[in-house]
Parts: structure tokens; C-alpha cells; sequence
């Protein structure tokens, strides 16, 4: 549609109408748009639309049995998109939505296969970040949209992000500043007899709990096992990574061992460990006094990983409980090692 990406900057609480429309007016011609929401950046298009869906494979370079989740500004247009009987997932729907959780369930005929990545069932959530909001609103579609990012880099969380990695191949990208969360919806599988935790995400277990007690856990999760496809398609590529490799150490009485192995290597920890590291050089992941920094901090730390001038990074591991399990889950899948 452009030679080049058309960048509309954009007020994230109160986003101009105009932006938005212009946004709008390209998915409704088929185009795909970049914007924010409150979990990453999302790479959109109308999900009805088969040439567009594919589009945003393409421009990824996703592989094409990965599906999409597809997002929605109010609960009506569930109605387009699933089969089931709605009772098992209220208690979800009226906790969770809008925001970080996606559930899935059993799709009908006329969302296309291009979407579900060949699978009977759709990835449905409603995000409560007012561009994402407005955005499906004024388009009137429902829009399908990953993370808008490379498949395999770490996910956006900033339109320069956007920028570094699709700049030229998506028509427009909606600046909208930093996503507030951070880390990737917390995905629920409700097509199945028990609610399935596909994906930990900004919702932790302990919360979705309260509401859903028999939530079930699979053990490739709790790193017992690799995931079932096709259960959860997505899990099964390596993800969320740097172009450099990194080493997450997870059994603190390894630790000396890794850092004397990797002399030159830069250690990604929490504030309150630097002065562990004393004469190394450091990133920063924020507090463990406050997770939920380490979360909205993660991709960008993974991507600043890059540009230090040394062969590998350290990553040392965190307790893996409330946002800090969805985190380990991500820094699993970026580590080319893990030492446990
Ligand atoms: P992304 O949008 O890039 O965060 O990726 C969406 C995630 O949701 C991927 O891990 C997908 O595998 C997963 N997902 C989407 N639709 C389904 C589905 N129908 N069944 C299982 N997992 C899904
Ligand atoms: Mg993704």
C-alpha cells in the first residue's frame, strides 16, 4: 500500500480520532498496522480478510501453523468468532477482560483456517489499552494480531522495537510510547474438558486461580516436557531471543562456575544483586521488590543484549512465582542454555 511505513504518533490515554481513522481506513483496505496495546505492540489486520492475514505472516516471517489471536473492542463480536456456549468462560470474561488474557475456544466456519494456523479453535481477547480499544472499534472488524515483531526476536514493547524490525514491510505503526505490561497475554485453552494454561502471561496462575480453581498446568510449562503440538503451536519454536546467545542460570551454586567460564560476558540481574557482580558489567532488570518492573523491562533488556561488544550474556534466573513464573517462562525460551 506505501513504499514506506507511515509513523502516526498518538496521545496512548486519549489517542486523536483522526489518527485512528486514518489508521482504520488501512485495515479496512486490506493493509496491516501496527499499534500499541497493553501488553506488546500487536501487528494487525482485518481477521476476515485472508490476503491481509497473510500479509502479516509474511511481513513476520511466521510460520504459517502458528496461529494469530484475534482481538476484539466489545463482547459482541465474540459472537462472529465462537462456536461454544459462553457459560464456562464468563467467570474469566467478567474478571479478565478488557485486558491481558486470551482464551480460546472453539471457532466457527467463517473465521478463516489462514488465522487459526489450520486449528478448529481461536485465540479471542479484548485489550483494554485505549489505542488497541478504539483501533478494532472504528474498523469495525475484529483485528488478528501477534506481536509485531520478527518471529523468534523478542516481542515489542515500544515503536522503536517496531521500528528495528518491520519498518518498510507494515503499512502504518501507531506510536503510542511504552506498552504499560510489557510481557504477552496469559493464554487459557477453554475448547478442552479442563481450563488449560497455554501460555503464563501478565495475569499470574495465583489470580486466574481464584476464579477458574481447577486451571490445569501441563508439565512442558513447569519445564518437565516439551509442548504438545497441537495443544500449543506456538511454544514449540524458540523465541523471545537476542541474535546473541545467552546462558540462564537457574542453580545459584553454578553460578561461579558460569561467570569464570564467560570472563567477558555482560550479567542481566535484578537491582538488588549488582553488588554481587562486582567488577562485571551489568544489566539491569529491574526490582524483585517489584516484579512487575522486571516484566514491562524484559524485551527491552533482551534486546539491548545486542548491542553490548561481548560473545554471550548471563542471565541469572529469578523465583519462579506470580509474574516472575510468565517471565522465567520467556527467558527459558530465549536461553540457548540452561543451567539448572
Ligand atoms: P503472539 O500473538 O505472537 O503472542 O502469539 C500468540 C500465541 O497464542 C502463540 O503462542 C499461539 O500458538 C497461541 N495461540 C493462538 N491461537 C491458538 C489456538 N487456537 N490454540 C492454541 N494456541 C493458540
Ligand atoms: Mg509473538
Amino acid at each position: 500500500m506505501f513504499d514506506l511505513s507511515l509513523i502516526l504518533k498518538v496521545d496512548p490515554i486519549n489517542p486523536s480520532m483522526e489518527v485512528i481513522k486514518k489508521a482504520a481506513e488501512i485495515i479496512k483496505k486490506s493493509g496491516t498496522v501496527a499499534f500499541p496495546t497493553e501488553t506488546v505492540y500487536g501487528l494487525g489486520a482485518n481477521c476476515f480478510d485472508k490476503v491481509a492475514v497473510l500479509r502479516v505472516f509474511e511481513i513476520k516471517r511466521r510460520p504459517p501453523d502458528n496461529p494469530l489471536i484475534v482481538h476484539i473492542s466489545d463482547l459482541q463480536q465474540l459472537d462472529l468468532l465462537v462456536e461454544d456456549d459462553l457459560t464456562k468462560a464468563e467467570p474469566l470474561i467478567e474478571t479478565f477482560w478488557p485486558g491481558p488474557v486470551t482464551l480460546i475456544f472453539k471457532k466457527k466456519p467463517q473465521v478463516p483456517k489462514q488465522v487459526t494456523g489450520g486449528l478448529e479453535t481461536v485465540a479471542v481477547r479484548m485489550p483494554s489499552h485505549p489505542v488497541a480499544k478504539k483501533l478494532i472499534e472504528v474498523s469495525g472488524v475484529p483485528i488478528a494480531a501477534p506481536s509485531a515483531n520478527l518471529s523468534g526476536r523478542p516481542s515489542p514493547t515500544s515503536a522503536q522495537h517496531v521500528i528495528d524490525d518491520l519498518y518498510g514491510l507494515v503499512d502504518a505503526i501507531i506510536d503510542g510510547g511504552e506498552t504499560p505490561l510489557g510481557l504477552e497475554s496469559t493464554v487459557i485453552d477453554l475448547s478442552r474438558d479442563e481450563p488449560t494454561l497455554l501460555r503464563p502471561g501478565p495475569a499470574t496462575v495465583e489470580e486466574i486461580r481464584k476464579v477458574v480453581p481447577n486451571l490445569r498446568i501441563p508439565d512442558f510449562l513447569l519445564g518437565k516436557s516439551q509442548p504438545e503440538r497441537p495443544l500449543s503451536p506456538g511454544m514449540m519454536y524458540r523465541h523471545y531471543a537476542p541474535n546473541k546467545p545467552i546462558v540462564l542460570v537457574i542453580d545459584e551454586n553454578k553460578l561461579d562456575a558460569v561467570l569464570m567460564e564467560y570472563p567477558d560476558a555482560p550479567i542481566v540481574c535484578p537491582e538488588e544483586m549488582a553488588r554481587n557482580f562486582y567488577g562485571r558489567r551489568l544489566i539491569i532488570m529491574g526490582k524483585l521488590s517489584e516484579p512487575y518492573t522486571i516484566a514491562q523491562n524484559l524485551f527491552k533488556v533482551l534486546r539491548s543484549i545486542d548491542t553490548v561488544l561481548a560473545d554471550v550474556a548471563i542471565v541469572v534466573g529469578l523465583p519462579e512465582k506470580g509474574i516472575l513464573f510468565s517471565v522465567m517462562n520467556r527467558l527459558r525460551k530465549a536461553a540457548s542454555r540452561v543451567i539448572e
